[in-house]
């Protein structure tokens, strides 16, 4: 069984990342410039900008944080995405999900500039990434698709299967599987009414967790010698750690690994890398390689 160090591959790409931008600064091009816009204050959203605002300082771009209280009106909200589509010094902006209730998580995505949503999650970017077109592609599925390349797991006939078919995970994960220039696997979807679900994932050769229930992906649900990539972020409570809890994933790791050829572990796998694409995607925008 060979671990899947996201962390380490993380800080691979973000050193070969920082290396190209430093090129582009001495060519006299300028730092790529990513706008990160948070609502609230919820303890996850705050950590994952945090983070993705010292993964900018890493690969050496520019980073501005835009932060509105949880009364701020949609209106407002939806101003703010118009002023940085318009804002020639930004290449990329993401808002953090989720949003308060009353503002439309999607109404938000949609205003957003498709050539500036580094996070992948605009209608044109999820239907160009859907037929095969360069475009900016969502965090973790490209994470986890890079990891797999990183890591030479040979993907094409392979039969893959998705857990979770949220439109940021599961679905755009199982079209690159399914995509000929990417996973060129045979791909079986699974969610909460899918039935047989554990003789599917028996018979995976790559089993990619994303459902948010800890532990639920046990031994006898999994192949010997099957790859298996755990998603899932799910906070329990922990009286051993400072925070008060801990990350777990929805693979039972301690049973499963054994089994496996190849298993990402929780904390270390995909999360680093999800920050991590963001990050491309960003070097993407300031080099304008998508959209011109
Ligand atoms: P989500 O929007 O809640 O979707 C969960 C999916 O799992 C749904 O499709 C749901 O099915 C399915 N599901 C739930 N319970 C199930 C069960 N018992 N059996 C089969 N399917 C079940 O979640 P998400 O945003 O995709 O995130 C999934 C997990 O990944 C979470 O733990 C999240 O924190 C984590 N995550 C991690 C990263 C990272 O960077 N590491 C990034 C994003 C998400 P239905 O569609 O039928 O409801």
């Amino acid at each position: 069984m060979q671990l899947i160090d996201g962390k380490a591959t993380a800080a691979a790409i973000k050193a070969e990342i920082a290396g190209e931008v430093e090129q582009m600064v001495s060519a006299g091009g300028r730092r790529p410039h990513l706008a990160a816009v948070l609502v609230g204050h919820d303890g996850g959203s705050e950590t994952y900008v945090k983070n993705k605002v010292k993964a900018c300082e890493e690969c050496g771009f520019r980073s501005t944080l835009v932060r509105y209280e949880e009364d701020v009106t949609e209106e407002e909200l939806l101003d703010c995405v118009r002023r940085l589509n318009e804002d020639d010094t930004v290449d990329g902006f993401i808002v953090q999900l989720p949003l308060p209730p009353h503002i439309s998580e999607q109404k938000v995505i949609e205003t957003i500039d498709y050539r500036k949503d580094v996070d992948g999650f605009h209608p044109v970017n999820v239907g160009r990434m859907a037929i095969g077109l360069p475009c900016y592609i969502s965090a973790t599925p490209k994470g986890i698709l890079e990891l797999l390349r990183r890591y030479g797991i040979v993907t094409s006939g392979k039969k893959c299967v998705v857990l979770g078919r949220s439109n940021i995970v599961g679905k755009p994960m199982a079209q690159l599987m399914m995509q000929k220039d990417y996973g060129d696997a045979t791909v079986t979807v699974c969610h909460s009414h899918s039935r047989d679900l554990k003789e599917e994932c028996r018979a995976a050769d790559i089993l990619i967790a994303a459902i948010g229930r800890p532990g639920f992906v046990t031994a006898d649900m999994v192949k010997n010698g099957a790859v298996v990539i755990d998603v899932g972020t799910t906070r329990v409570p922990d009286a051993s750690r400072k925070s008060g809890y801990r990350l777990s994933g929805d693979v039972d790791f301690e049973n499963v690994a054994s089994r496996c050829s190849y298993i990402s572990p929780v904390p270390g796998g995909v999360g680093p890398m999800t920050i991590c694409m963001l990050m491309l995607n960003t070097l993407a925008a300031g080099k304008k390689e998508y959209y011109g």
